[in-house]
């Protein structure tokens, strides 16, 4: 585990958050071992690559770190741990005992809070109800890609449900998802709500236009929604920092 500049993982002291990461590599949406479909500008295989463990050619497969899995225990500052920040955990090609490895370590450690992020936000069915200290999220760059992870999210039971709009590439206005028509279930919305622009080596590329997020910040206030805005919004006067719960980094 290190600790970590992510602005958005931060403890319930305020300090910064840690990363962990008893899995590595990710073949991306959709993808398998024979046909990985990784992201373009995939930020994780770049850091992996940077630090020379392996090559972008030859992959970021997918490997699990059991020696990994009792670093939390060790630290005993109640701590933000975003988890597998090097991977997604929850792709569709992990094996559900890697997930069920590390949903166990955050059942020992209930005193810190594991944050997760996917882009396949439907492998959380199944693995729910999670711990109390788990918060499960799911990036999402436009409204439709919105739609189908909200739909996921709200299948899940979860004391933070998020989604991470970053980077925003399109128009996303609507936070709430109506009742399904005879589904008898509630109207669900997101516990928390992260902005960020696209970057290239930590510059924002203005590709989130500004009335993208006014907008997307406006609905959030409507749905009394914590708004958080990276770093890269801050140029242009975007400045939210909620956290879930009423706090503020
Ligand atoms: S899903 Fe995430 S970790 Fe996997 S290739 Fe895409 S950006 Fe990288």
């Amino acid at each position: 585990m290190q600790s970590t500049t992510i602005e958005w993982c931060v403890s319930k002291d305020g300090s910064p958050g840690f990363t962990w990461n008893p899995s590595t590599g990710c073949l991306g949406p959709g993808g398998t071992v024979d046909s990985p479909k990784r992201c373009q500008g995939c930020y994780a295989a770049s850091i992996q690559a940077r630090w020379g463990k392996t090559d972008l050619a030859r992959g970021f497969m997918p490997e699990f770190h059991e020696g990994r899995l009792t670093e939390p225990a060790r630290r005993r500052k109640p701590t933000a741990i975003f988890t597998c920040s090097m991977a997604d955990l929850w792709g569709d090609w992990v094996p559900a005992k890697w997930i069920r490895a590390v949903l166990k370590v955050a059942l020992e450690c209930e005193r810190h809070t594991f944050i997760f992020l996917t882009k396949n936000p439907k492998r959380y069915i199944g693995f729910g109800p999670f711990p109390h200290n788990v918060w499960i999220g799911a990036t999402t760059r436009t409204q439709q890609e919105y739609s189908r992870a909200a739909d996921a999210l709200a299948e899940v039971e979860a004391a933070v449900r998020f989604v991470s709009v970053e980077p925003m590439l399109g128009r996303l206005y609507d936070l709430h998802r109506a009742t399904p028509p005879g589904s008898g279930r509630p109207g669900w919305k997101p516990d928390w709500v992260i902005i960020g622009d696209l970057t290239r080596s930590g510059r924002p590329l203005g590709k989130a236009k500004d009335e993208w997020v006014s907008a997307l910040t406006a609905d959030a206030r409507r749905h009394k929604i914590p708004v958080f805005h990276k770093d890269s919004l801050e140029a242009r006067g975007f400045t939210s920092r909620e956290l879930p719960g009423g706090r503020h980094a």
